[in-house]
């Protein structure tokens, strides 16, 4: 079974029935210190992925737990934009293939001579 399967499982009473962690290996340990301070505050997570390179995290909860789960959520995305979403190394954003994502050097030339056509950064 995939991590985000037994993630999802285990805190079954904290997503939503179709919500997927739609993430790569590299921001596991990320996404799961997230969901566990989730749980801990009664949220409901709508939406875990990825979005232009960074992680994105929509949830619901009661208002007292509001602020609380709105700081785990903010420090989860801050620390994805910094960390490979393949290996967990070290990263910052990249072009690939027309989409922003969060690679590091060596996953990233592993990916663009794995690539057809080369892409280029837009920055
Ligand atoms: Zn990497």
């Amino acid at each position: 079974m995939f991590w985000q399967d037994e993630l999802r499982k285990k805190y079954k009473n904290n997503f939503h029935p179709t919500t997927l962690i739609d993430v790569g290996d590299g921001w596991r340990k990320i996404v799961e210190t997230l969901v566990e301070g989730i749980a801990k505050n009664n949220g409901m997570i709508m939406q875990l992925k990825e979005k232009f390179g960074d992680l994105r995290c929509y949830f619901h909860t009661e208002k007292e737990n509001f602020e609380a789960i709105s700081h785990l959520v903010v420090a989860a995305e801050m620390e994805s934009s910094q960390t490979c979403e393949y290996c967990g190394g070290l990263a910052d954003h990249k072009a690939i293939g027309g989409w922003i994502k969060t690679i590091c050097e060596t996953c990233y030339e592993k990916d663009i001579s794995n690539a057809d056509e080369k892409t280029t950064s837009c920055d």
